[in-house]
C-alpha cells in the first residue's frame, strides 16, 4: 500500500479492499515511527485525519466518491487550513490557528482527499534546503546526513520516505522542482494563476505557485485536477475552462521536439547530473523525441533579478506581520514602535530578514529605479526569451539541479552558494511558466537526480504526457530509499 499510486489506492478504496481509515492510520503509523528522525511534518493531528478518513468512507459508501476520496495526503504549512496550526516555518507564525482554510485546501476538502498534517518548510519559503525553518532542519530520506532540499522540503522527505502517498508545495523559485529532484519525486509548478494563491502565505506574491508533489506524473496530473481553477479571490487566478490534465498521458511522443538550451549544459553543472540527464535524453530520442539545440541568452540574469523581485514583493508582503492581531509578539517592549521592533526582531530568522532588508533597500526611494526596475526589465528579457525557444520546440529540458542533494550546513553559511542552487528553476517562475522535476537516475552516492521539464503556458498536459511516456518507459520513479 505504501507504494501504491492514487489510482491504485482509489480503486482499493472502491473495491473496499481497503477502508480510508485503515489508511490513514496506516500513514499516521509511518509518521509515529519515521517522522522523530526526519522532521518532515511541523503538525500532526490524528484525530482530525481520522474523522476525515470516516467521512471519506461514508461518502464512498454512499457511492459518492470521486478520483481522490478517501487517500490521506499532506499540505505543506503555507496553507491556511482551518482549525490547524499553520506556521509558515516561522516562530513569527508559531501560534497561528487559521480560522479559514485556503482554496487549494477547500478544494482537496471537496475532492474528499484526508488530511494527514502540514508539512515543514523554509521559514516563508525562502530557501533550498529546508534549514531555515524555525522548526529545524528536515533530513533526506536517502541519506539524513543530506537536505531535502527547499523550500517544500517537508512534503519531499514526506513523499520520498512514503509517509504520505501525496503532499502539496509551493514554488516561487524552484521549491517544488528542487526538493523532488533532491528526493527522487515528480513535482510540478503550474503556469501562474492556474491554481489559486488565495489563504497560501505569500512570499513574492507575482511568482507563487502552488502544484502536486507525488511519486509518479500520473499522480501529479490527478492532483493537479483537484487543485487547479478559477478563484474570484485570488485577482491574479485565471478564468479558463477547467482541464481534465490526465487527457494525454497515454499519447505517443513520437515527433514530439525537445529543446535543450545550451546555458542548461554549461559550467557549473556536476558531472553526475549531467550524464543522469543526457542519458533520459537519449531515452526521450528512444521514444521518438527529436531534440533540438535552443538558446536562453539572459538565463545568467535570472538569480540576480529573482533576488530583487522576490525580496522586494516579500518585504511588502511581510510586513503584516506585526504582533498586533496575530502571530508572535514580543513578551516585553515599550512603547508601540518597539513592539513591532521587537516582535518582528523576535518572529523572524535570519534568512527572512535579510530578505526583508534587501527589499525594503531595492524599493527604496533612489535605489527603485536602479534596482526594482532594471530587475523587472530582464524579466520582460527572460520571458521572451522562453518565447523565441518555444517556437522550435514543444518542451524544454534540463536539470533540475546543478548538484544531487549537498550535505546538511554545507552552504547554510553562504547565502550566494544557496540562490545558486535555483539556477535551472528559477527562470520558469519570472516568465510564469510550467515546469516539472522526474527522477532519471542517480548521481554521486547514489543521491536522486531529476530531469527538468519545462512548458510553454498551459503546457500541463503536454508536459505530464512527456513525463508518462518517461515513467512508462523507466523505473527511476519507482524507487525509494529502503525502509
Ligand atoms: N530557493 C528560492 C528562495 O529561497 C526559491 C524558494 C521558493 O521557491 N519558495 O527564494
Amino acid at each position: 500500500m505504501i507504494n501504491a499510486s492514487l489510482k491504485e489506492l482509489a480503486a482499493a478504496l472502491a473495491a473496499k479492499q481497503v477502508s480510508s481509515l485503515e489508511l490513514a492510520t496506516l500513514f499516521l503509523e509511518r509518521i509515529a515511527q519515521f517522522n522523530p528522525a526526519l522532521n518532515a511534518f511541523i503538525t500532526v493531528d490524528g484525530e482530525k485525519s481520522l474523522a476525515m478518513a470516516r467521512e471519506a468512507d461514508a461518502r464512498i459508501a454512499r457511492g459518492e466518491g470521486g478520483p481522490l476520496t478517501g487517500i490521506p495526503i499532506a499540505h505543506k504549512d503555507i496553507f491556511c487550513a482551518e482549525g490547524w496550526l499553520t506556521t509558515c516555518g516561522s516562530k513569527m507564525l508559531s501560534n497561528f490557528v487559521s480560522p479559514y482554510d485556503a482554496t487549494v485546501i477547500e478544494r482537496f476538502k471537496a475532492a474528499g482527499t484526508v488530511t494527514l498534517g502540514k508539512t515543514n518548510m523554509d521559514e516563508f519559503a525562502m530557501g533550498s534546503s529546508n534549514e531555515t525553518s524555525f522548526y529545524g532542519p528536515v533530513k533526506n530520506p536517502w541519506d539524513p546526513a543530506v537536505v531535502p532540499g527547499g523550500s517544500s522540503g517537508g512534503s519531499a522527505a514526506a513523499v520520498s520516505a512514503r509517509l504520505t502517498p501525496a503532499a502539496t508545495g509551493t514554488d516561487t523559485g524552484g521549491s517544488i522542482r528542487q526538493p523532488a529532484a533532491l528526493c527522487g519525486l515528480t513535482g510540478l509548478k503550474p503556469t501562474y494563476g492556474v491554481v489559486s494563491r488565495y489563504g497560501m502565505i505569500a512570499f513574492a506574491s507575482s511568482l507563487d505557485q502552488a502544484g502536486p508533489m507525488a511519486k509518479s506524473a500520473e499522480d501529479c496530473a490527478l492532483m493537479l485536477n483537484a487543485m487547479a481553477g478559477f478563484d474570484a479571490r485570488d485577482s491574479t487566478s485565471l478564468e479558463r475552462e477547467a482541464e481534465d490534465y490526465t487527457r494525454d498521458l497515454g499519447q505517443p511522443l513520437a515527433g514530439l521536439r525537445v529543446g535543450l538550451p545550451k546555458e542548461f549544459f554549461a559550467e557549473g553543472l556536476s558531472a553526475d547530473v549531467a550524464q543522469a540527464v543526457e542519458a533520459a535524453i537519449a531515452e526521450y530520442r528512444r521514444l521518438g523525441a527529436v531534440t533540438v539545440d535552443v538558446s536562453l541568452p539572459n538565463m545568467n540574469l535570472s538569480v540576480p533579478a529573482y533576488y530583487v523581485i522576490a525580496p522586494a514583493e516579500a518585504s511588502s508582503n511581510l510586513s503584516r506581520f506585526d504582533g498586533v492581531r496575530y502571530g508572535w509578539r514580543a513578551p516585553q517592549y515599550g512603547d508601540l514602535a518597539d513592539m513591532y521592533c521587537k516582535s518582528r526582531a523576535q518572529g523572524f530568522g535570519a534568512e527572512v530578514k535579510r530578505r526583508i532588508l534587501i527589499g525594503t533597500y531595492v524599493l527604496s526611494h533612489g535605489y527603485y529605479d536602479a534596482y526594482y526596475l532594471q530587475a523587472q526589465r530582464i524579466r520582460r528579457l527572460i520571458a521572451r526569451d522562453f518565447v523565441e525557444a518555444f517556437r522550435q520546440c514543444d518542451l524544454i529540458m534540463g536539470p533540475t539541479s546543478p548538484t544531487v542533494a549537498f550535505a546538511l550546513g554545507d552552504k547554510a553559511g553562504d547565502p550566494v552558494q544557496m540562490y545558486l542552487s535555483d539556477i535551472y528553476t528559477i527562470a520558469v517562475n519570472l516568465a510564469g511558466l510550467p515546469g516539472m522535476s522526474i527522477p532519471c537516475g542517480f548521481g554521486n552516492q547514489g543521491r536522486p537526480v531529476g530531469l527538468q521539464i519545462i512548458g510553454n503556458y498551459f503546457g500541463e498536459a503536454r508536459m505530464l504526457n512527456a513525463a508518462h511516456q518517461y515513467q512508462l518507459a523507466t523505473d527511476w520513479h519507482r524507487r525509494a530509499p529502503t525502509r
